[in-house]
């Protein structure tokens, strides 16, 4: 009997854990695991802004993170997916000489969990001179660009988000001695319960943030940005966190995609338009409670990939699929180093009053941003191992197949998740 083939792009937060956990569920005879990913290190994404002022993250090279789970890495740049004749183009990264420079991979099951980069939102100069924090390679650029910039230079966040407030906060911390400055397009924190708020505020003026609310920049130069309004606000850097855009890979696909390229999904995370693919992550449109999509982090897409996981391995074994719902519990923002807010949540992810701030908040958001690495290198979070048999269905080519469809459970219609990673 040959093995079924799942194949999971991306190692990020999603594809990772998504992998270590088929890998638990699934027996190692039935099924063959690759994990592709572009870069041989697990990118701890969430700390980008810390990277960026120069704080050294710990190296977690995926090969040891996924030893001994079964689960095959491929160090490769994932450049077409062919949906109809199951194939997935890559070209690996394993330098000269080292094979062929284009490898086609065929699967019986697609895992897609490409994450996302940073959105300029087209506004003029920002893709040639604002830098961002989506990822690494973004990352450091910045960080280079912040030391080499002398006392008293002006430092631009625009993006009144979570991203840019962690950024703000962590540069304003990590150099007192620049002028750092918000940009936001409404209140600073609006959504924020009023206990939050105020605490953002308070951090944010202790650290001499100059803050520009209700304020759109319309284009970015090289020492300033300019506003709809006319005005310029000096910035010898400036950094752009106004959302994250998916790679137009998925829209390349016959795969059914929104306007900006997110693969749209059912409640099990499967694709509508293709059942034998899944996506989780950034890269997924699903909806989530109160009928509002799952927005693009790991507080929803950890046990977003948990859930697919889980369906899949259901589906693939003839078992009783999952019936799990993705909820939210809180958003948690470092302030820098020492500061911190834990703003709770209703389950569709509108502030409540109760929030946790100062330097426990800063705790707990560091014990979280751990726990979301420990998790991908502990993808069943100490759930016990439960490999089950695929159930032989061959096929004319002797694959083994899904069998028939298990009974949909009532109300499935968010994802999943039992607690877990809140970033
Ligand atoms: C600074 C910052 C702070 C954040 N803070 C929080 C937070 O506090 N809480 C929260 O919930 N979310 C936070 N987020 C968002 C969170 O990081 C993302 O939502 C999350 O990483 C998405 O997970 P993912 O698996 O979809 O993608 P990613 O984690 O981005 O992983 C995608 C993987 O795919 C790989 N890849 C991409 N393209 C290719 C290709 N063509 N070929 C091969 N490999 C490829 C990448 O190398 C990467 O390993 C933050 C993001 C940033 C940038």
């Amino acid at each position: 009997m040959q093995q079924h083939r799942i194949i999971v792009l991306g190692a990020g937060y999603t594809g990772a854990v998504a992998a270590g956990r088929l890998a638990r569920r699934l027996h190692r005879d039935d099924v063959a695991i690759t994990l592709v990913n572009a870069e041989p290190d697990f990118v701890e994404r969430v700390r980008m802004h810390q990277l960026a002022v120069g704080q050294d993250l710990r190296t977690r090279p995926l090969r040891e993170m996924l030893a001994g789970t079964g689960v095959g890495l491929k160090l490769a740049t994932v450049t077409g997916v062919d949906v109809e004749g199951r194939t997935v183009t890559v070209e690996p990264n394993g330098g000269a000489g080292a094979g062929p420079a284009v490898e086609h991979l065929p699967y019986d099951t697609l895992v897609y969990a490409l994450g996302s980069g940073w959105d300029d939102q087209g506004v003029p100069g920002a893709a040639e001179h604002a830098h961002q924090i989506a990822s690494r390679p973004g990352a450091l650029r910045l960080r280079e660009r912040l030391a080499a910039l002398d006392a008293g230079q002006p430092v631009v966040v625009v993006g009144g988000g979570l991203t840019g407030l962690e950024a703000v906060t962590e540069i304003a911390e990590a150099r007192p001695d620049l002028a750092v400055a918000l940009v936001a397009r409404g209140g600073l924190g609006d959504w924020l319960s009023e206990k939050g708020r105020g605490h953002l505020r308070k951090v944010v003026d202790g650290l001499g943030v100059t803050v520009h609310e209700q304020t759109v920049v319309t284009r970015v130069g090289a020492d300033r940005v300019t506003t709809e309004d006319g005005r310029g606000i000096p910035a010898a850097v400036t950094v752009w966190t106004t959302g994250f855009a998916v790679h137009p890979l998925a829209r390349a696909t016959a795969l059914e995609t929104t306007g900006g390229g997110r693969i749209v999904v059912d409640g099990s995370m499967r694709s509508v338009s293709h059942p034998d693919v899944y996506v989780v992550g950034d890269a997924a449109m699903a909806m989530g409670p109160g009928d509002k999509p799952l927005r693009m982090s790991c507080a929803s897409g950890t046990p977003a990939a948990w859930h697919a996981a889980d369906v899949i391995a259901a589906r693939l074994t003839g078992g009783k699929l999952p019936d799990s719902k993705i909820r939210y519990y809180n958003q948690c923002v470092s302030l820098g180093r020492s500061e911190g807010l834990i703003q709770y949540v209703t389950a569709d992810d509108r502030s409540v009053g109760a929030a946790l701030t100062g330097r426990l908040a800063a705790f707990y958001k560091e014990l979280v941003c751990r726990g979301a690495a420990w998790g991908v290198a502990h993808p069943t979070l100490g759930v016990p191992v439960r490999r089950r048999r695929v159930v032989a269905e061959r096929t004319g080519t002797g694959r083994v197949t899904e069998p028939a469809e298990p009974a949909e459970p009532a109300g499935s219609a968010g994802a999943a998740g039992a607690g877990g990673a809140q970033v």
